[in-house]
């Protein structure tokens, strides 16, 4: 007997469906991280942290924002952020989890709907289970269905707050959200719209500002750009009107009871921002994404039109052991199985970044092909 049978047992279970994970090396040409810029292992980042501690910038904050831990480098990032991305108003966390935790379980409150697309990611799951609002699931990316859901909620009495929460450009599907069609759904029931921008922050719209750019500065929009996939580094940014900043501040308990992300982190995220007006990284990664839609497409992966191309394979073990020999091949691909993607749609995701070259990626193709032969 130990105290940990219920555990052991449970570790034997996912193993004998081929859903037992292990931290794997880093290994191989990479096509699993989000580093789409390429910036996480740049000098330009190296710069900034050398610059930061040239100027006295600590590496730890030394507690919560509320008490000591607040810094300046804190404060000029949020300032500048809001500004990038034309909100009210900014905040930093010190992960987009911890970010999509805080922001979804206190800005709802008792008696509101969240409606949420069926494929948010774990962290907006997490949020809406401590919160005190109804959830409810909308079918991925149907604009009707949230119509549907809030007009039905409505109908049935509610009178609260209704809020939508989707991601701009989904992490394992790599297709868009019809962020227009939602935006218009939130005015015609006075709901707010949360985007989640962790995939399309630096990676699309102007500047790589998301795709939600031309919704910045509306009073019914909060969005959420992480600063761990193309800004290289880690945290996230919430914007939006200045009240959603002051409620979290004094109503987040992530933010309140958690020690600051740490300053240095900050003055790195500030200089991720301002590389992100140069575009040549950015035209770069987007040559790559059209080479590799080319390239793969012909061996079942999906033409996303985005950096993060799925192949679908269905079986959890089928995907393991194809991601397995792409390793032993050179590549670092990464299989994902439920319950990060719905039953029967594991998949190599395959994510392209600064940190690979085209013959890479026509290698790959050409590995792809004798993999899945
Ligand atoms: N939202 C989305 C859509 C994500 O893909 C992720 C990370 N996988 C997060 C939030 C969490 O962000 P972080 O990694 O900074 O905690």
């Amino acid at each position: 007997m130990s105290p940990f049978d219920a555990q052991a047992q449970d570790l034997v279970n996912l193993a004998a469906r081929d859903r037992r994970r292990t931290l794997a090396p880093r290994h191989g040409r990479d096509f699993a991280s989000n580093d789409y810029l390429g910036l996480a292992a740049s000098g330009l980042l190296e710069a900034a942290v050398r610059d930061a501690l040239d100027r006295g910038v600590p590496v730890g904050s030394g507690g919560s924002r509320l008490l000591r831990g607040n810094h300046d480098e804190h404060v000029a990032l949020e300032t500048e952020a809001a500004a990038f991305f034309g909100a009210g108003a900014a905040l930093f966390f010190s992960s987009g989890y911890a970010a999509n935790v805080a922001l979804l379980s206190t800005l709802p409150q008792r008696g509101d709907l969240i409606v949420f697309d069926a494929l948010v990611h774990a962290s907006a799951h997490e949020g809406m289970r401590l919160s005190r609002a109804v959830a409810k699931a909308a079918v991925h990316n149907d604009p009707e269905a949230f119509d549907a859901a809030i007009t039905a909620w409505r109908h049935d009495g509610g009178t609260g707050q209704a809020w939508i929460v989707v991601e701009s450009l989904y992490s394992m599907d790599g297709d868009r959200a019809p962020l227009d069609a939602l935006a218009a759904i939130a005015e015609r029931h006075d709901a707010v719209l949360l985007i989640d921008e962790a995939h399309a922050t630096g990676v699309f719209g102007r500047d790589g500002r998301g795709f939600a750019d031309g919704l910045a500065g509306r009073g019914n929009v909060v969005t959420l750009h992480t600063c761990g996939k193309a800004l290289g580094s880690e945290g996230a940014l919430v914007c939006g009107p200045a009240i959603v900043r002051d409620f979290l501040v004094n109503r987040g308990r992530g933010f309140i009871y958690s020690t600051a992300p740490s300053p240095l982190i900050a003055a790195v995220v500030r200089a991720g921002l301002r590389a992100l007006t140069a575009p040549e990284r950015r035209d770069h990664l987007h040559a790559l994404i059209d080479h590799a839609q080319q390239a793969l497409a012909p061996h079942g992966v999906t033409p996303s039109g985005s950096q993060i191309l799925p192949l679908i394979l269905g079986d959890d073990a089928r995907t393991m052991r194809a991601a397995a020999a792409l390793q032993q091949a050179g590549f670092d691909v990464r299989g994902i199985r439920p319950p990060t993607v719905p039953d029967g749609t594991s998949r190599l995701r395959i994510s392209i970044t600064l940190n690979v070259t085209t013959d890479d990626i026509d290698t790959l193709a050409a590995e792809l092909g004798r993999v899945l032969a």
